[in-house]
């Protein structure tokens, strides 16, 4: 475990008085936390309104034990407000509504634009909100990705997210090239789960000059990675390559600097750490120095300058920058979740949010370790059951995340904290996807997480219910 983090906790600790992995101590560190208010501004679900809770082993009126917003954020209280005023808006004054009001329907993608940019390290001009991520993803290699003979394959990790590796798999056929040449999947070492920067920048090394795109995720969905953009944008550059990333997991997770690290495009999902609902809207970011290239791309009415579009004369005046590349008018809908997740954003920095999410998730590293580590002295001497922790140590590779490998098959258990109004992931046959977010979490959550994990293994070993599933 990180010595700073270790350092936190036993000062802390000293502090208050309470024990590391005492109720009271995650208490404590609740109350103390400056962020604590943003919880406030979620609707956090209470045990009772959760489904497939079994009422009878909770509290029904207790607030849940929310650990999933790698998957789908918390609701903030702003959007409903804001989706009945659009609402009111439609009712009373239909189409004059694209051009009237806070938020005017025509430049409603726009209007996010300001309070997104700075999320990715970007200007206003070179980020463009729509669609879903993949379909951006589309969008983007239909434009970026070239491939000739020499310089045709595309360079992602092996387990890339389904929805990722479709996508690069389809857009090699569809520029008439082969997955099985082109398409180059990196694969940890053997017996490893996480990625090593100087294993893909070998590879780099090695075969940049066939790589025409690096399409690597910015946080690994499964294992909780993240990787070291700008040193990977870097060495791709120098091989002549062109860097995407799909930030999917990384967006209003840790602090992101496109501009800086000149990565060349990027997309990602707003629905998971930036609770715009499920589906939300989703982004693209083009380096300004493609602002005027013009490339061949997928176009539609709103790739069009705005001072010409509504002039219908089929002469395509392209939009600068992003813009550029979008194709519909924007959903109202969808921007309003965007709106609401800014209307909290506002309140606070991705900067201090990454503060408080490397002490966070640290302090549940901690308890994950001490609780169920196979080499722990106070997991239980009868337990057979231990986990280990896939996502890195390290709290600069790593994200909100953490992504617990057990050595059963964790259906039952899983089924057994969803009963105890757990919300987490699970990757079968075993693993836990469970997630503190900053702008929401707090350290009790994540004690009530480890406290009902650690409760739920005992009860199922009580009943042997692991017979036979012990690897
Ligand atoms: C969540 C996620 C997606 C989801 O794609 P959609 O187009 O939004 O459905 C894709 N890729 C990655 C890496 C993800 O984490």
């Amino acid at each position: 475990m990180s010595s700073t983090i270790q350092d936190f906790l036993s000062t802390q600790s000293k502090k208050s008085g309470f024990a590391l992995d005492s109720r009271e101590f995650a208490d404590f560190l609740s109350e103390n936390d400056s962020l604590k208010a943003l919880r406030n501004e979620f609707h956090y679900p209470k045990m009772k309104t959760l489904p497939q809770v079994d009422l009878s082993l909770v509290n029904p009126e207790e607030e849940c034990i929310y650990m999933c917003g790698n998957s789908l954020g918390l609701m903030p209280k702003a959007t409903k407000e804001i989706m009945d005023r659009q609402f009111e808006k439609w009712a009373g004054m239909g189409v004059f509504g694209h051009t009237e009001g806070e938020l005017p329907w025509a430049h409603c993608d726009e209007c996010t634009l300001d309070g997104i940019a700075p999320l990715v390290g970007a200007e206003p001009s070179e980020v463009a909100m729509m669609n879903g991520l993949t379909v951006n993803l589309h969008i983007l290699l239909t434009s970026f990705y070239k491939p000739t003979e020499k310089r045709h394959k595309i360079l992602l990790e092996s387990r890339a997210f389904p929805s990722d590796h479709y996508a690069i798999e389809s857009q090699i056929r569809l520029k008439g090239f082969d997955p099985a040449t082109s398409m180059l999947c990196l694969d940890p070492r053997e017996g490893e789960d996480c990625l090593r920067t100087e294993d893909i920048l070998d590879v780099l090394e090695r075969e940049g000059d066939s790589i025409a795109v690096v399409a690597f995720s910015g946080i690994q969905y499964y294992t909780g990675q993240l990787f070291d953009m700008p040193t990977i944008t870097a060495a791709a550059h120098r091989k002549g390559c062109l860097v995407g990333w799909d930030l999917a997991h990384a967006f209003a997770n840790v602090p992101i600097h496109l501009d800086q690290w000149d990565v060349d495009f990027a997309c990602w999902c707003t629905y998971k750490y930036g609770s715009s609902g499920a589906g939300g809207m989703a982004g693209l970011y083009v380096n300004k120095r493609f602002a005027k290239d013009e490339r061949v791309r997928m176009l539609g009415w709103w790739s069009h300058k705005m001072s010409t579009r509504f002039l219908m004369s089929n002469q395509l005046e392209l939009d600068e920058g992003a813009a550029g590349f979008r194709i519909s008018n924007p959903p109202m809908m969808l921007a309003v979740g965007l709106m609401g997740f800014l209307e909290v954003y506002k309140k606070t920095s991705i900067e201090q949010l990454r503060a408080k999410s490397i002490n966070l998730t640290g302090y549940f590293e901690h308890l994950v370790r001490h609780h169920l580590g196979a080499d722990s002295p106070h997991r239980k001497k009868s337990s057979k059951v231990s986990c280990s922790i896939m996502t890195p140590s390290d709290p600069a590779q790593r994200g909100c995340q953490l992504s617990l490998k057990f050595n059963i098959d964790i259906a039952k258990v899983y089924q057994e904290l969803v009963k105890r109004g757990v919300a987490c992931d699970k990757r079968y046959p075993n693993v836990i996807r469970a997630t503190p977010v900053h702008f929401y979490n707090n350290y009790t959550d994540v004690w009530r997480f480890v406290q009902t994990l650690v409760d739920v293994v005992l009860h199922l070993e009580e009943e042997h219910a692991f017979n036979g599933s012990l690897n």
